[in-house]
């Protein structure tokens, strides 16, 4: 089986097809797995977590899964409130759960192309991927648009995906030399008018080296109004909205990051989509919501279907 996307869905269905004994190619069009669980680097060792900032864990297959990773040492709890990040970067439980998986980055899967009962993938020049290996199911854990239009390419549907919405998110990634956040870790502004809806500091994540990082995300509102302007004039006007709310020293690093498809906003309401006459499926936050243990859970509600199991 393939998987496109090595986000928390891809790996955990990836896992979990790993452990009934199916053979798995995990494909990625990033530099690395994670997804939207991210950490970017920056100058001087610098790093930054400049997406999902943490995790929560409800569900009981999660909270084995996350027990699992902090005694391992893969997560830790952070900020309370039964919060968890990876360690020492929120990539790494996704590593974790795709240790010893062919994991194959850098392959922006374009076509799928129908081969008999089976898929074959393509780049989007129609170049073979996977030394043109044919698939008996493809498990689309990409965000919807993006699986809608690899659907769409291949003349089928997941009823559902359509539907599926997200909101935009800019992001200001800053390394400064003025003092923390007064009420570290965390402030958040739920106004809808604002321009800055989370500040974290980045450094007191448990194992980040270097102090005076920090993480703002812009609004919904103000993300989707600014969505194509320039990163440059975007890291700008975010430091100037963050010196409205805190003390910004000497910046010794400053970047700003568009998430086209950062939250999800409206959801398929079902933990995947799994279609057994094609093989084809669509797992992720689009799915059940935007949280990483909704997509967890999806990925692998997904690899089950493909296991065989019935639709829960
Ligand atoms: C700014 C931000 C803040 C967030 N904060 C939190 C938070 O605090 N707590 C929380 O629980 N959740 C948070 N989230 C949401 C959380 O990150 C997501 O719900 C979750 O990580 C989604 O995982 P996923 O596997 O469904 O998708 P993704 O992580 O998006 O993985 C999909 C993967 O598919 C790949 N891909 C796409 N198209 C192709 C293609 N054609 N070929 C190959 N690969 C492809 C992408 O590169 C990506 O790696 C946040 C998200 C953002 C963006």
């Amino acid at each position: 089986m393939a998987i496109i996307g090595a986000g928390i869905a891809g790996a955990a269905a990836a896992h979990r097809l790993r452990e009934a004994g199916r053979p798995v190619v995990v494909l990625d069009k990033g530099r690395g797995p994670g997804g939207r669980m991210a950490t970017r680097r920056g100058p001087d060792s610098l790093r930054f977590d400049h997406g999902a900032q943490y995790f929560t864990a409800r569900d009981p297959r999660f909270k084995a899964r996350v027990e699992d990773w902090t005694t391992r040492g893969v997560a830790a709890p952070w900020g309370g409130a039964e919060r968890f990040v990876g360690v020492t970067g929120m990539t790494a439980p996704v590593r974790d759960l795709l240790d010893g998986i062919d994991l194959r980055c850098g392959r922006a899967v374009g076509r799928l192309v129908r081969d008999g009962r089976s898929w074959r993938l393509q780049e989007a020049d129609g170049a073979a991927l996977c030394e043109d290996a044919a698939f008996s199911a493809v498990l689309l854990t990409c965000p919807a648009p993006q699986a809608l239009a690899l659907l769409a390419g291949a003349g089928e549907d997941l009823p559902g995906v359509a539907e599926v919405r997200y909101a935009p998110c800019w992001t200001l990634m800053l390394a400064h030399d003025g003092p923390p956040l007064a009420d570290a870790p965390v402030r958040e502004d739920r106004d809808p008018d604002a321009t800055i809806a989370w500040i974290a500091r980045n450094d007191s994540k448990p194992g980040r080296d270097g102090g005076g990082t920090l993480v703002a995300h812009a609004a919904p509102a103000w993300s989707r109004a600014h969505l194509e302007d320039a990163a440059e004039d975007v890291a700008e006007r975010l430091v100037a909205a963050l010196r409205e709310r805190m003390p910004v020293g000497a910046i010794r690093h400053r970047a700003a990051h568009r998430w086209r498809y950062a939250a999800v906003e409206r959801a398929v309401g079902e933990p995947c989509l799994f279609a057994p006459e094609t093989g084809l499926g669509f797992a992720g936050d689009g799915c059940l919501g935007p949280r990483v243990e909704f997509a967890f859970l999806s990925g692998l509600a997904l690899a089950g279907r493909a296991l065989g199991e019935a639709a829960r």
